[in-house]
């Protein structure tokens, strides 16, 4: 059966893969991004490929506009199956900048963004007893600590207790809550030379166990397994995609 799959983020990098992938194995895709070009050339090419998409314009930073986009959604596809709460930035701040409203700004859109996705849709999953909901964490939230980034740490590590909470709270209910903790994947994120890695992220390639970074599909494929039937008896989980990273490094 088709599924009504909600992603954020869903323009660029990883939530535009994933976006992809539900796409073409048959489901309805609502495609949200603050990047609207972006947002709109991924229901672009997912029709050019025969598959069902539409683009919304969400900055999951306004609870007015989810809520209102969620019920949207519901009043016209009568359903929300599945979401994947994938939005997120990691600035580089040093801890002597982490002003009240860099903090806040990160918090809002990395954890508060996710919970904001996810509350207005658990009401109709609830009563047709169907739902499964993916966050992304980072290696960086369950593992790592990320010097100059302690509120994008913080966040993530935020994203496993809302998982954790969300899969018990709501198992019971038929939603399963997961998350997904990539390692270095190529995205705009990673490539980021002012937040993150910067352009020549493959050399990191040289202490991963596979031996190369990640693609934004490796992390998709993860996403639409832990949606999936396939996983129907995972809740609470956050499972680690990052080519060997965390266990091979001694
Ligand atoms: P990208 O920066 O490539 O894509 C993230 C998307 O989210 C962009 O389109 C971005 O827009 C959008 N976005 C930012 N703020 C908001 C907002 N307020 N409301 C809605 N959308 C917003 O990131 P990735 O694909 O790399 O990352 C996807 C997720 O995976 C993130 O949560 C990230 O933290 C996580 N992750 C990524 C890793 C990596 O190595 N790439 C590693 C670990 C975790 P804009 O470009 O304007 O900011």
């Amino acid at each position: 059966m088709t599924d009504v799959v909600l992603i954020t983020g869903a323009g660029i990098g990883i939530g535009r893969a994933a976006a992809l992938a539900f796409a073409a194995a048959g489901h309805h895709v609502v495609v949200t991004d603050v990047l609207e070009p972006e947002g709109r050339a991924v229901v672009a090419e997912i029709a050019a490929a025969g598959g069902r998409a539409e683009f919304h314009r969400l900055d999951v930073r306004s609870t007015e506009a989810a809520d209102a986009l969620v019920a949207d959604i519901e009043a016209r596809h009568g359903r929300i199956d599945i979401i994947v709460a994938n939005a997120g930035i990691a600035h580089k701040v040093p801890l002597s900048e982490l002003s009240d409203d860099k903090w806040d700004h990160t918090l809002d859109i990395d954890l508060k963004g996710i919970f904001r996705v996810i509350r207005p849709a658990l009401p109709g999953m609830k009563a047709r007893r169907k739902g499964a909901i993916v966050a992304l964490s980072s290696i960086m939230g369950v593992a790592y600590g990320w010097d100059e980034h302690v509120h994008y740490s913080a966040a993530k590590a935020g994203v496993v207790g809302l998982v954790r909470g969300l899969g018990v709270e709501l198992a019971r209910d038929g939603i399963r809550v997961n998350g997904v903790a990539p390692g270095y994947i190529r995205t705009a994120q990673l490539l980021s030379k002012e937040h993150s890695v910067g352009p020549d992220a493959d050399k990191c390639g040289e202490y991963i166990p596979m031996g190369r970074i990640g693609e934004p599909e490796d992390i998709a494929d993860v996403i639409l397994f832990l949606a999936s039937d396939a996983a129907r008896y995972m809740t609470g989980q956050v499972v680690v995609v990052d080519g060997g990273l965390l266990v091979g490094r001694y």
